[in-house]
């Protein structure tokens, strides 16, 4: 028998999706039909400034009651994730999904050259074997945050049982198989600037963001302090 058409479904997806990225365009966060220099030098008509996607709490509160009502079927010991922006998610999933669930985050850092996520040790205590743990993250790019957080549950005797998070850059990430659940899943068209169809057109170049990551750099020394 042909399986009944899921295009309700579908759409239900498309629909929710459009809300969520309008949610993150009310932060501030999410900038479309722009002509954007990236730090790499290509050029996109999509942006997402990770720092102000947790700024407004009933925003984030919302978002995060959305994710943890998705994982809420599974029993859940430890919400787990890294950088601020993450942890401010994950305290709003963990407290809208019904296993109550606690909180807790690695720290990221460079050694030897490759980047770490560590945990504080008082957490190694905390995550127990068979711990169930679900791992969330604001925007997930290479997955490679995701991974380093994985190696370390399991390091631990305990598992993954899924990956959260706020938006899933769609061709790049990649989780090892883990379940993943993102209320935005999309990719920004990048061009290179000589066939990039925004420059053909003329439209002007937009360089605000990679002149704000530039004015930061001095003191990024003092933030490590
Ligand atoms: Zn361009």
């Amino acid at each position: 028998m042909v399986p009944p058409p899921r295009r309700n479904a579908l759409m239900d997806a498309e629909v929710r999706e459009k809300i969520h990225l309008e949610i993150l365009k009310r932060t501030g966060a999410y900038h479309a039909n722009d002509h954007i220099l990236l730090p790499s030098g290509q050029h996109t008509t999509e942006y997402i400034e990770k720092t102000l996607v947790t700024t407004e709490p009933s925003f984030t509160e919302g978002l995060g009651a959305v994710i943890a009502k998705h994982f809420a079927q599974w029993p859940i010991d430890v919400v787990l994730s890294t950088g601020p922006g993450a942890l401010i998610l994950s305290h709003c999933v963990a407290r809208a999904h019904p296993s109550r669930p606690t909180v807790m985050y690695g720290t990221k850092g460079v050694s030897g050259g490759k980047r770490r996520v560590s945990l504080p040790a008082e957490f190694h205590r905390l995550i127990r074997q068979n711990n169930k743990v679900l791992i969330v993250e604001d925007l997930i790019s290479s997955g490679q945050t995701v991974r380093l957080l994985t190696e370390l549950v399991e390091g631990l005797g305990a598992q993954v049982v899924g990956v959260g998070a706020l938006w899933r850059r769609t061709k790049k990430a990649d989780v090892d198989g883990k379940p993943i659940f993102s209320l935005v899943s999309r990719d920004f068209p990048t061009y290179p600037p000589d066939t990039c169809p925004l420059c053909k057109k003329g439209v002007p170049l937009n360089q605000e963001f990679v002149k704000r990551r530039e004015s930061r750099k001095p003191s990024s020394a003092l933030e490590k302090i």
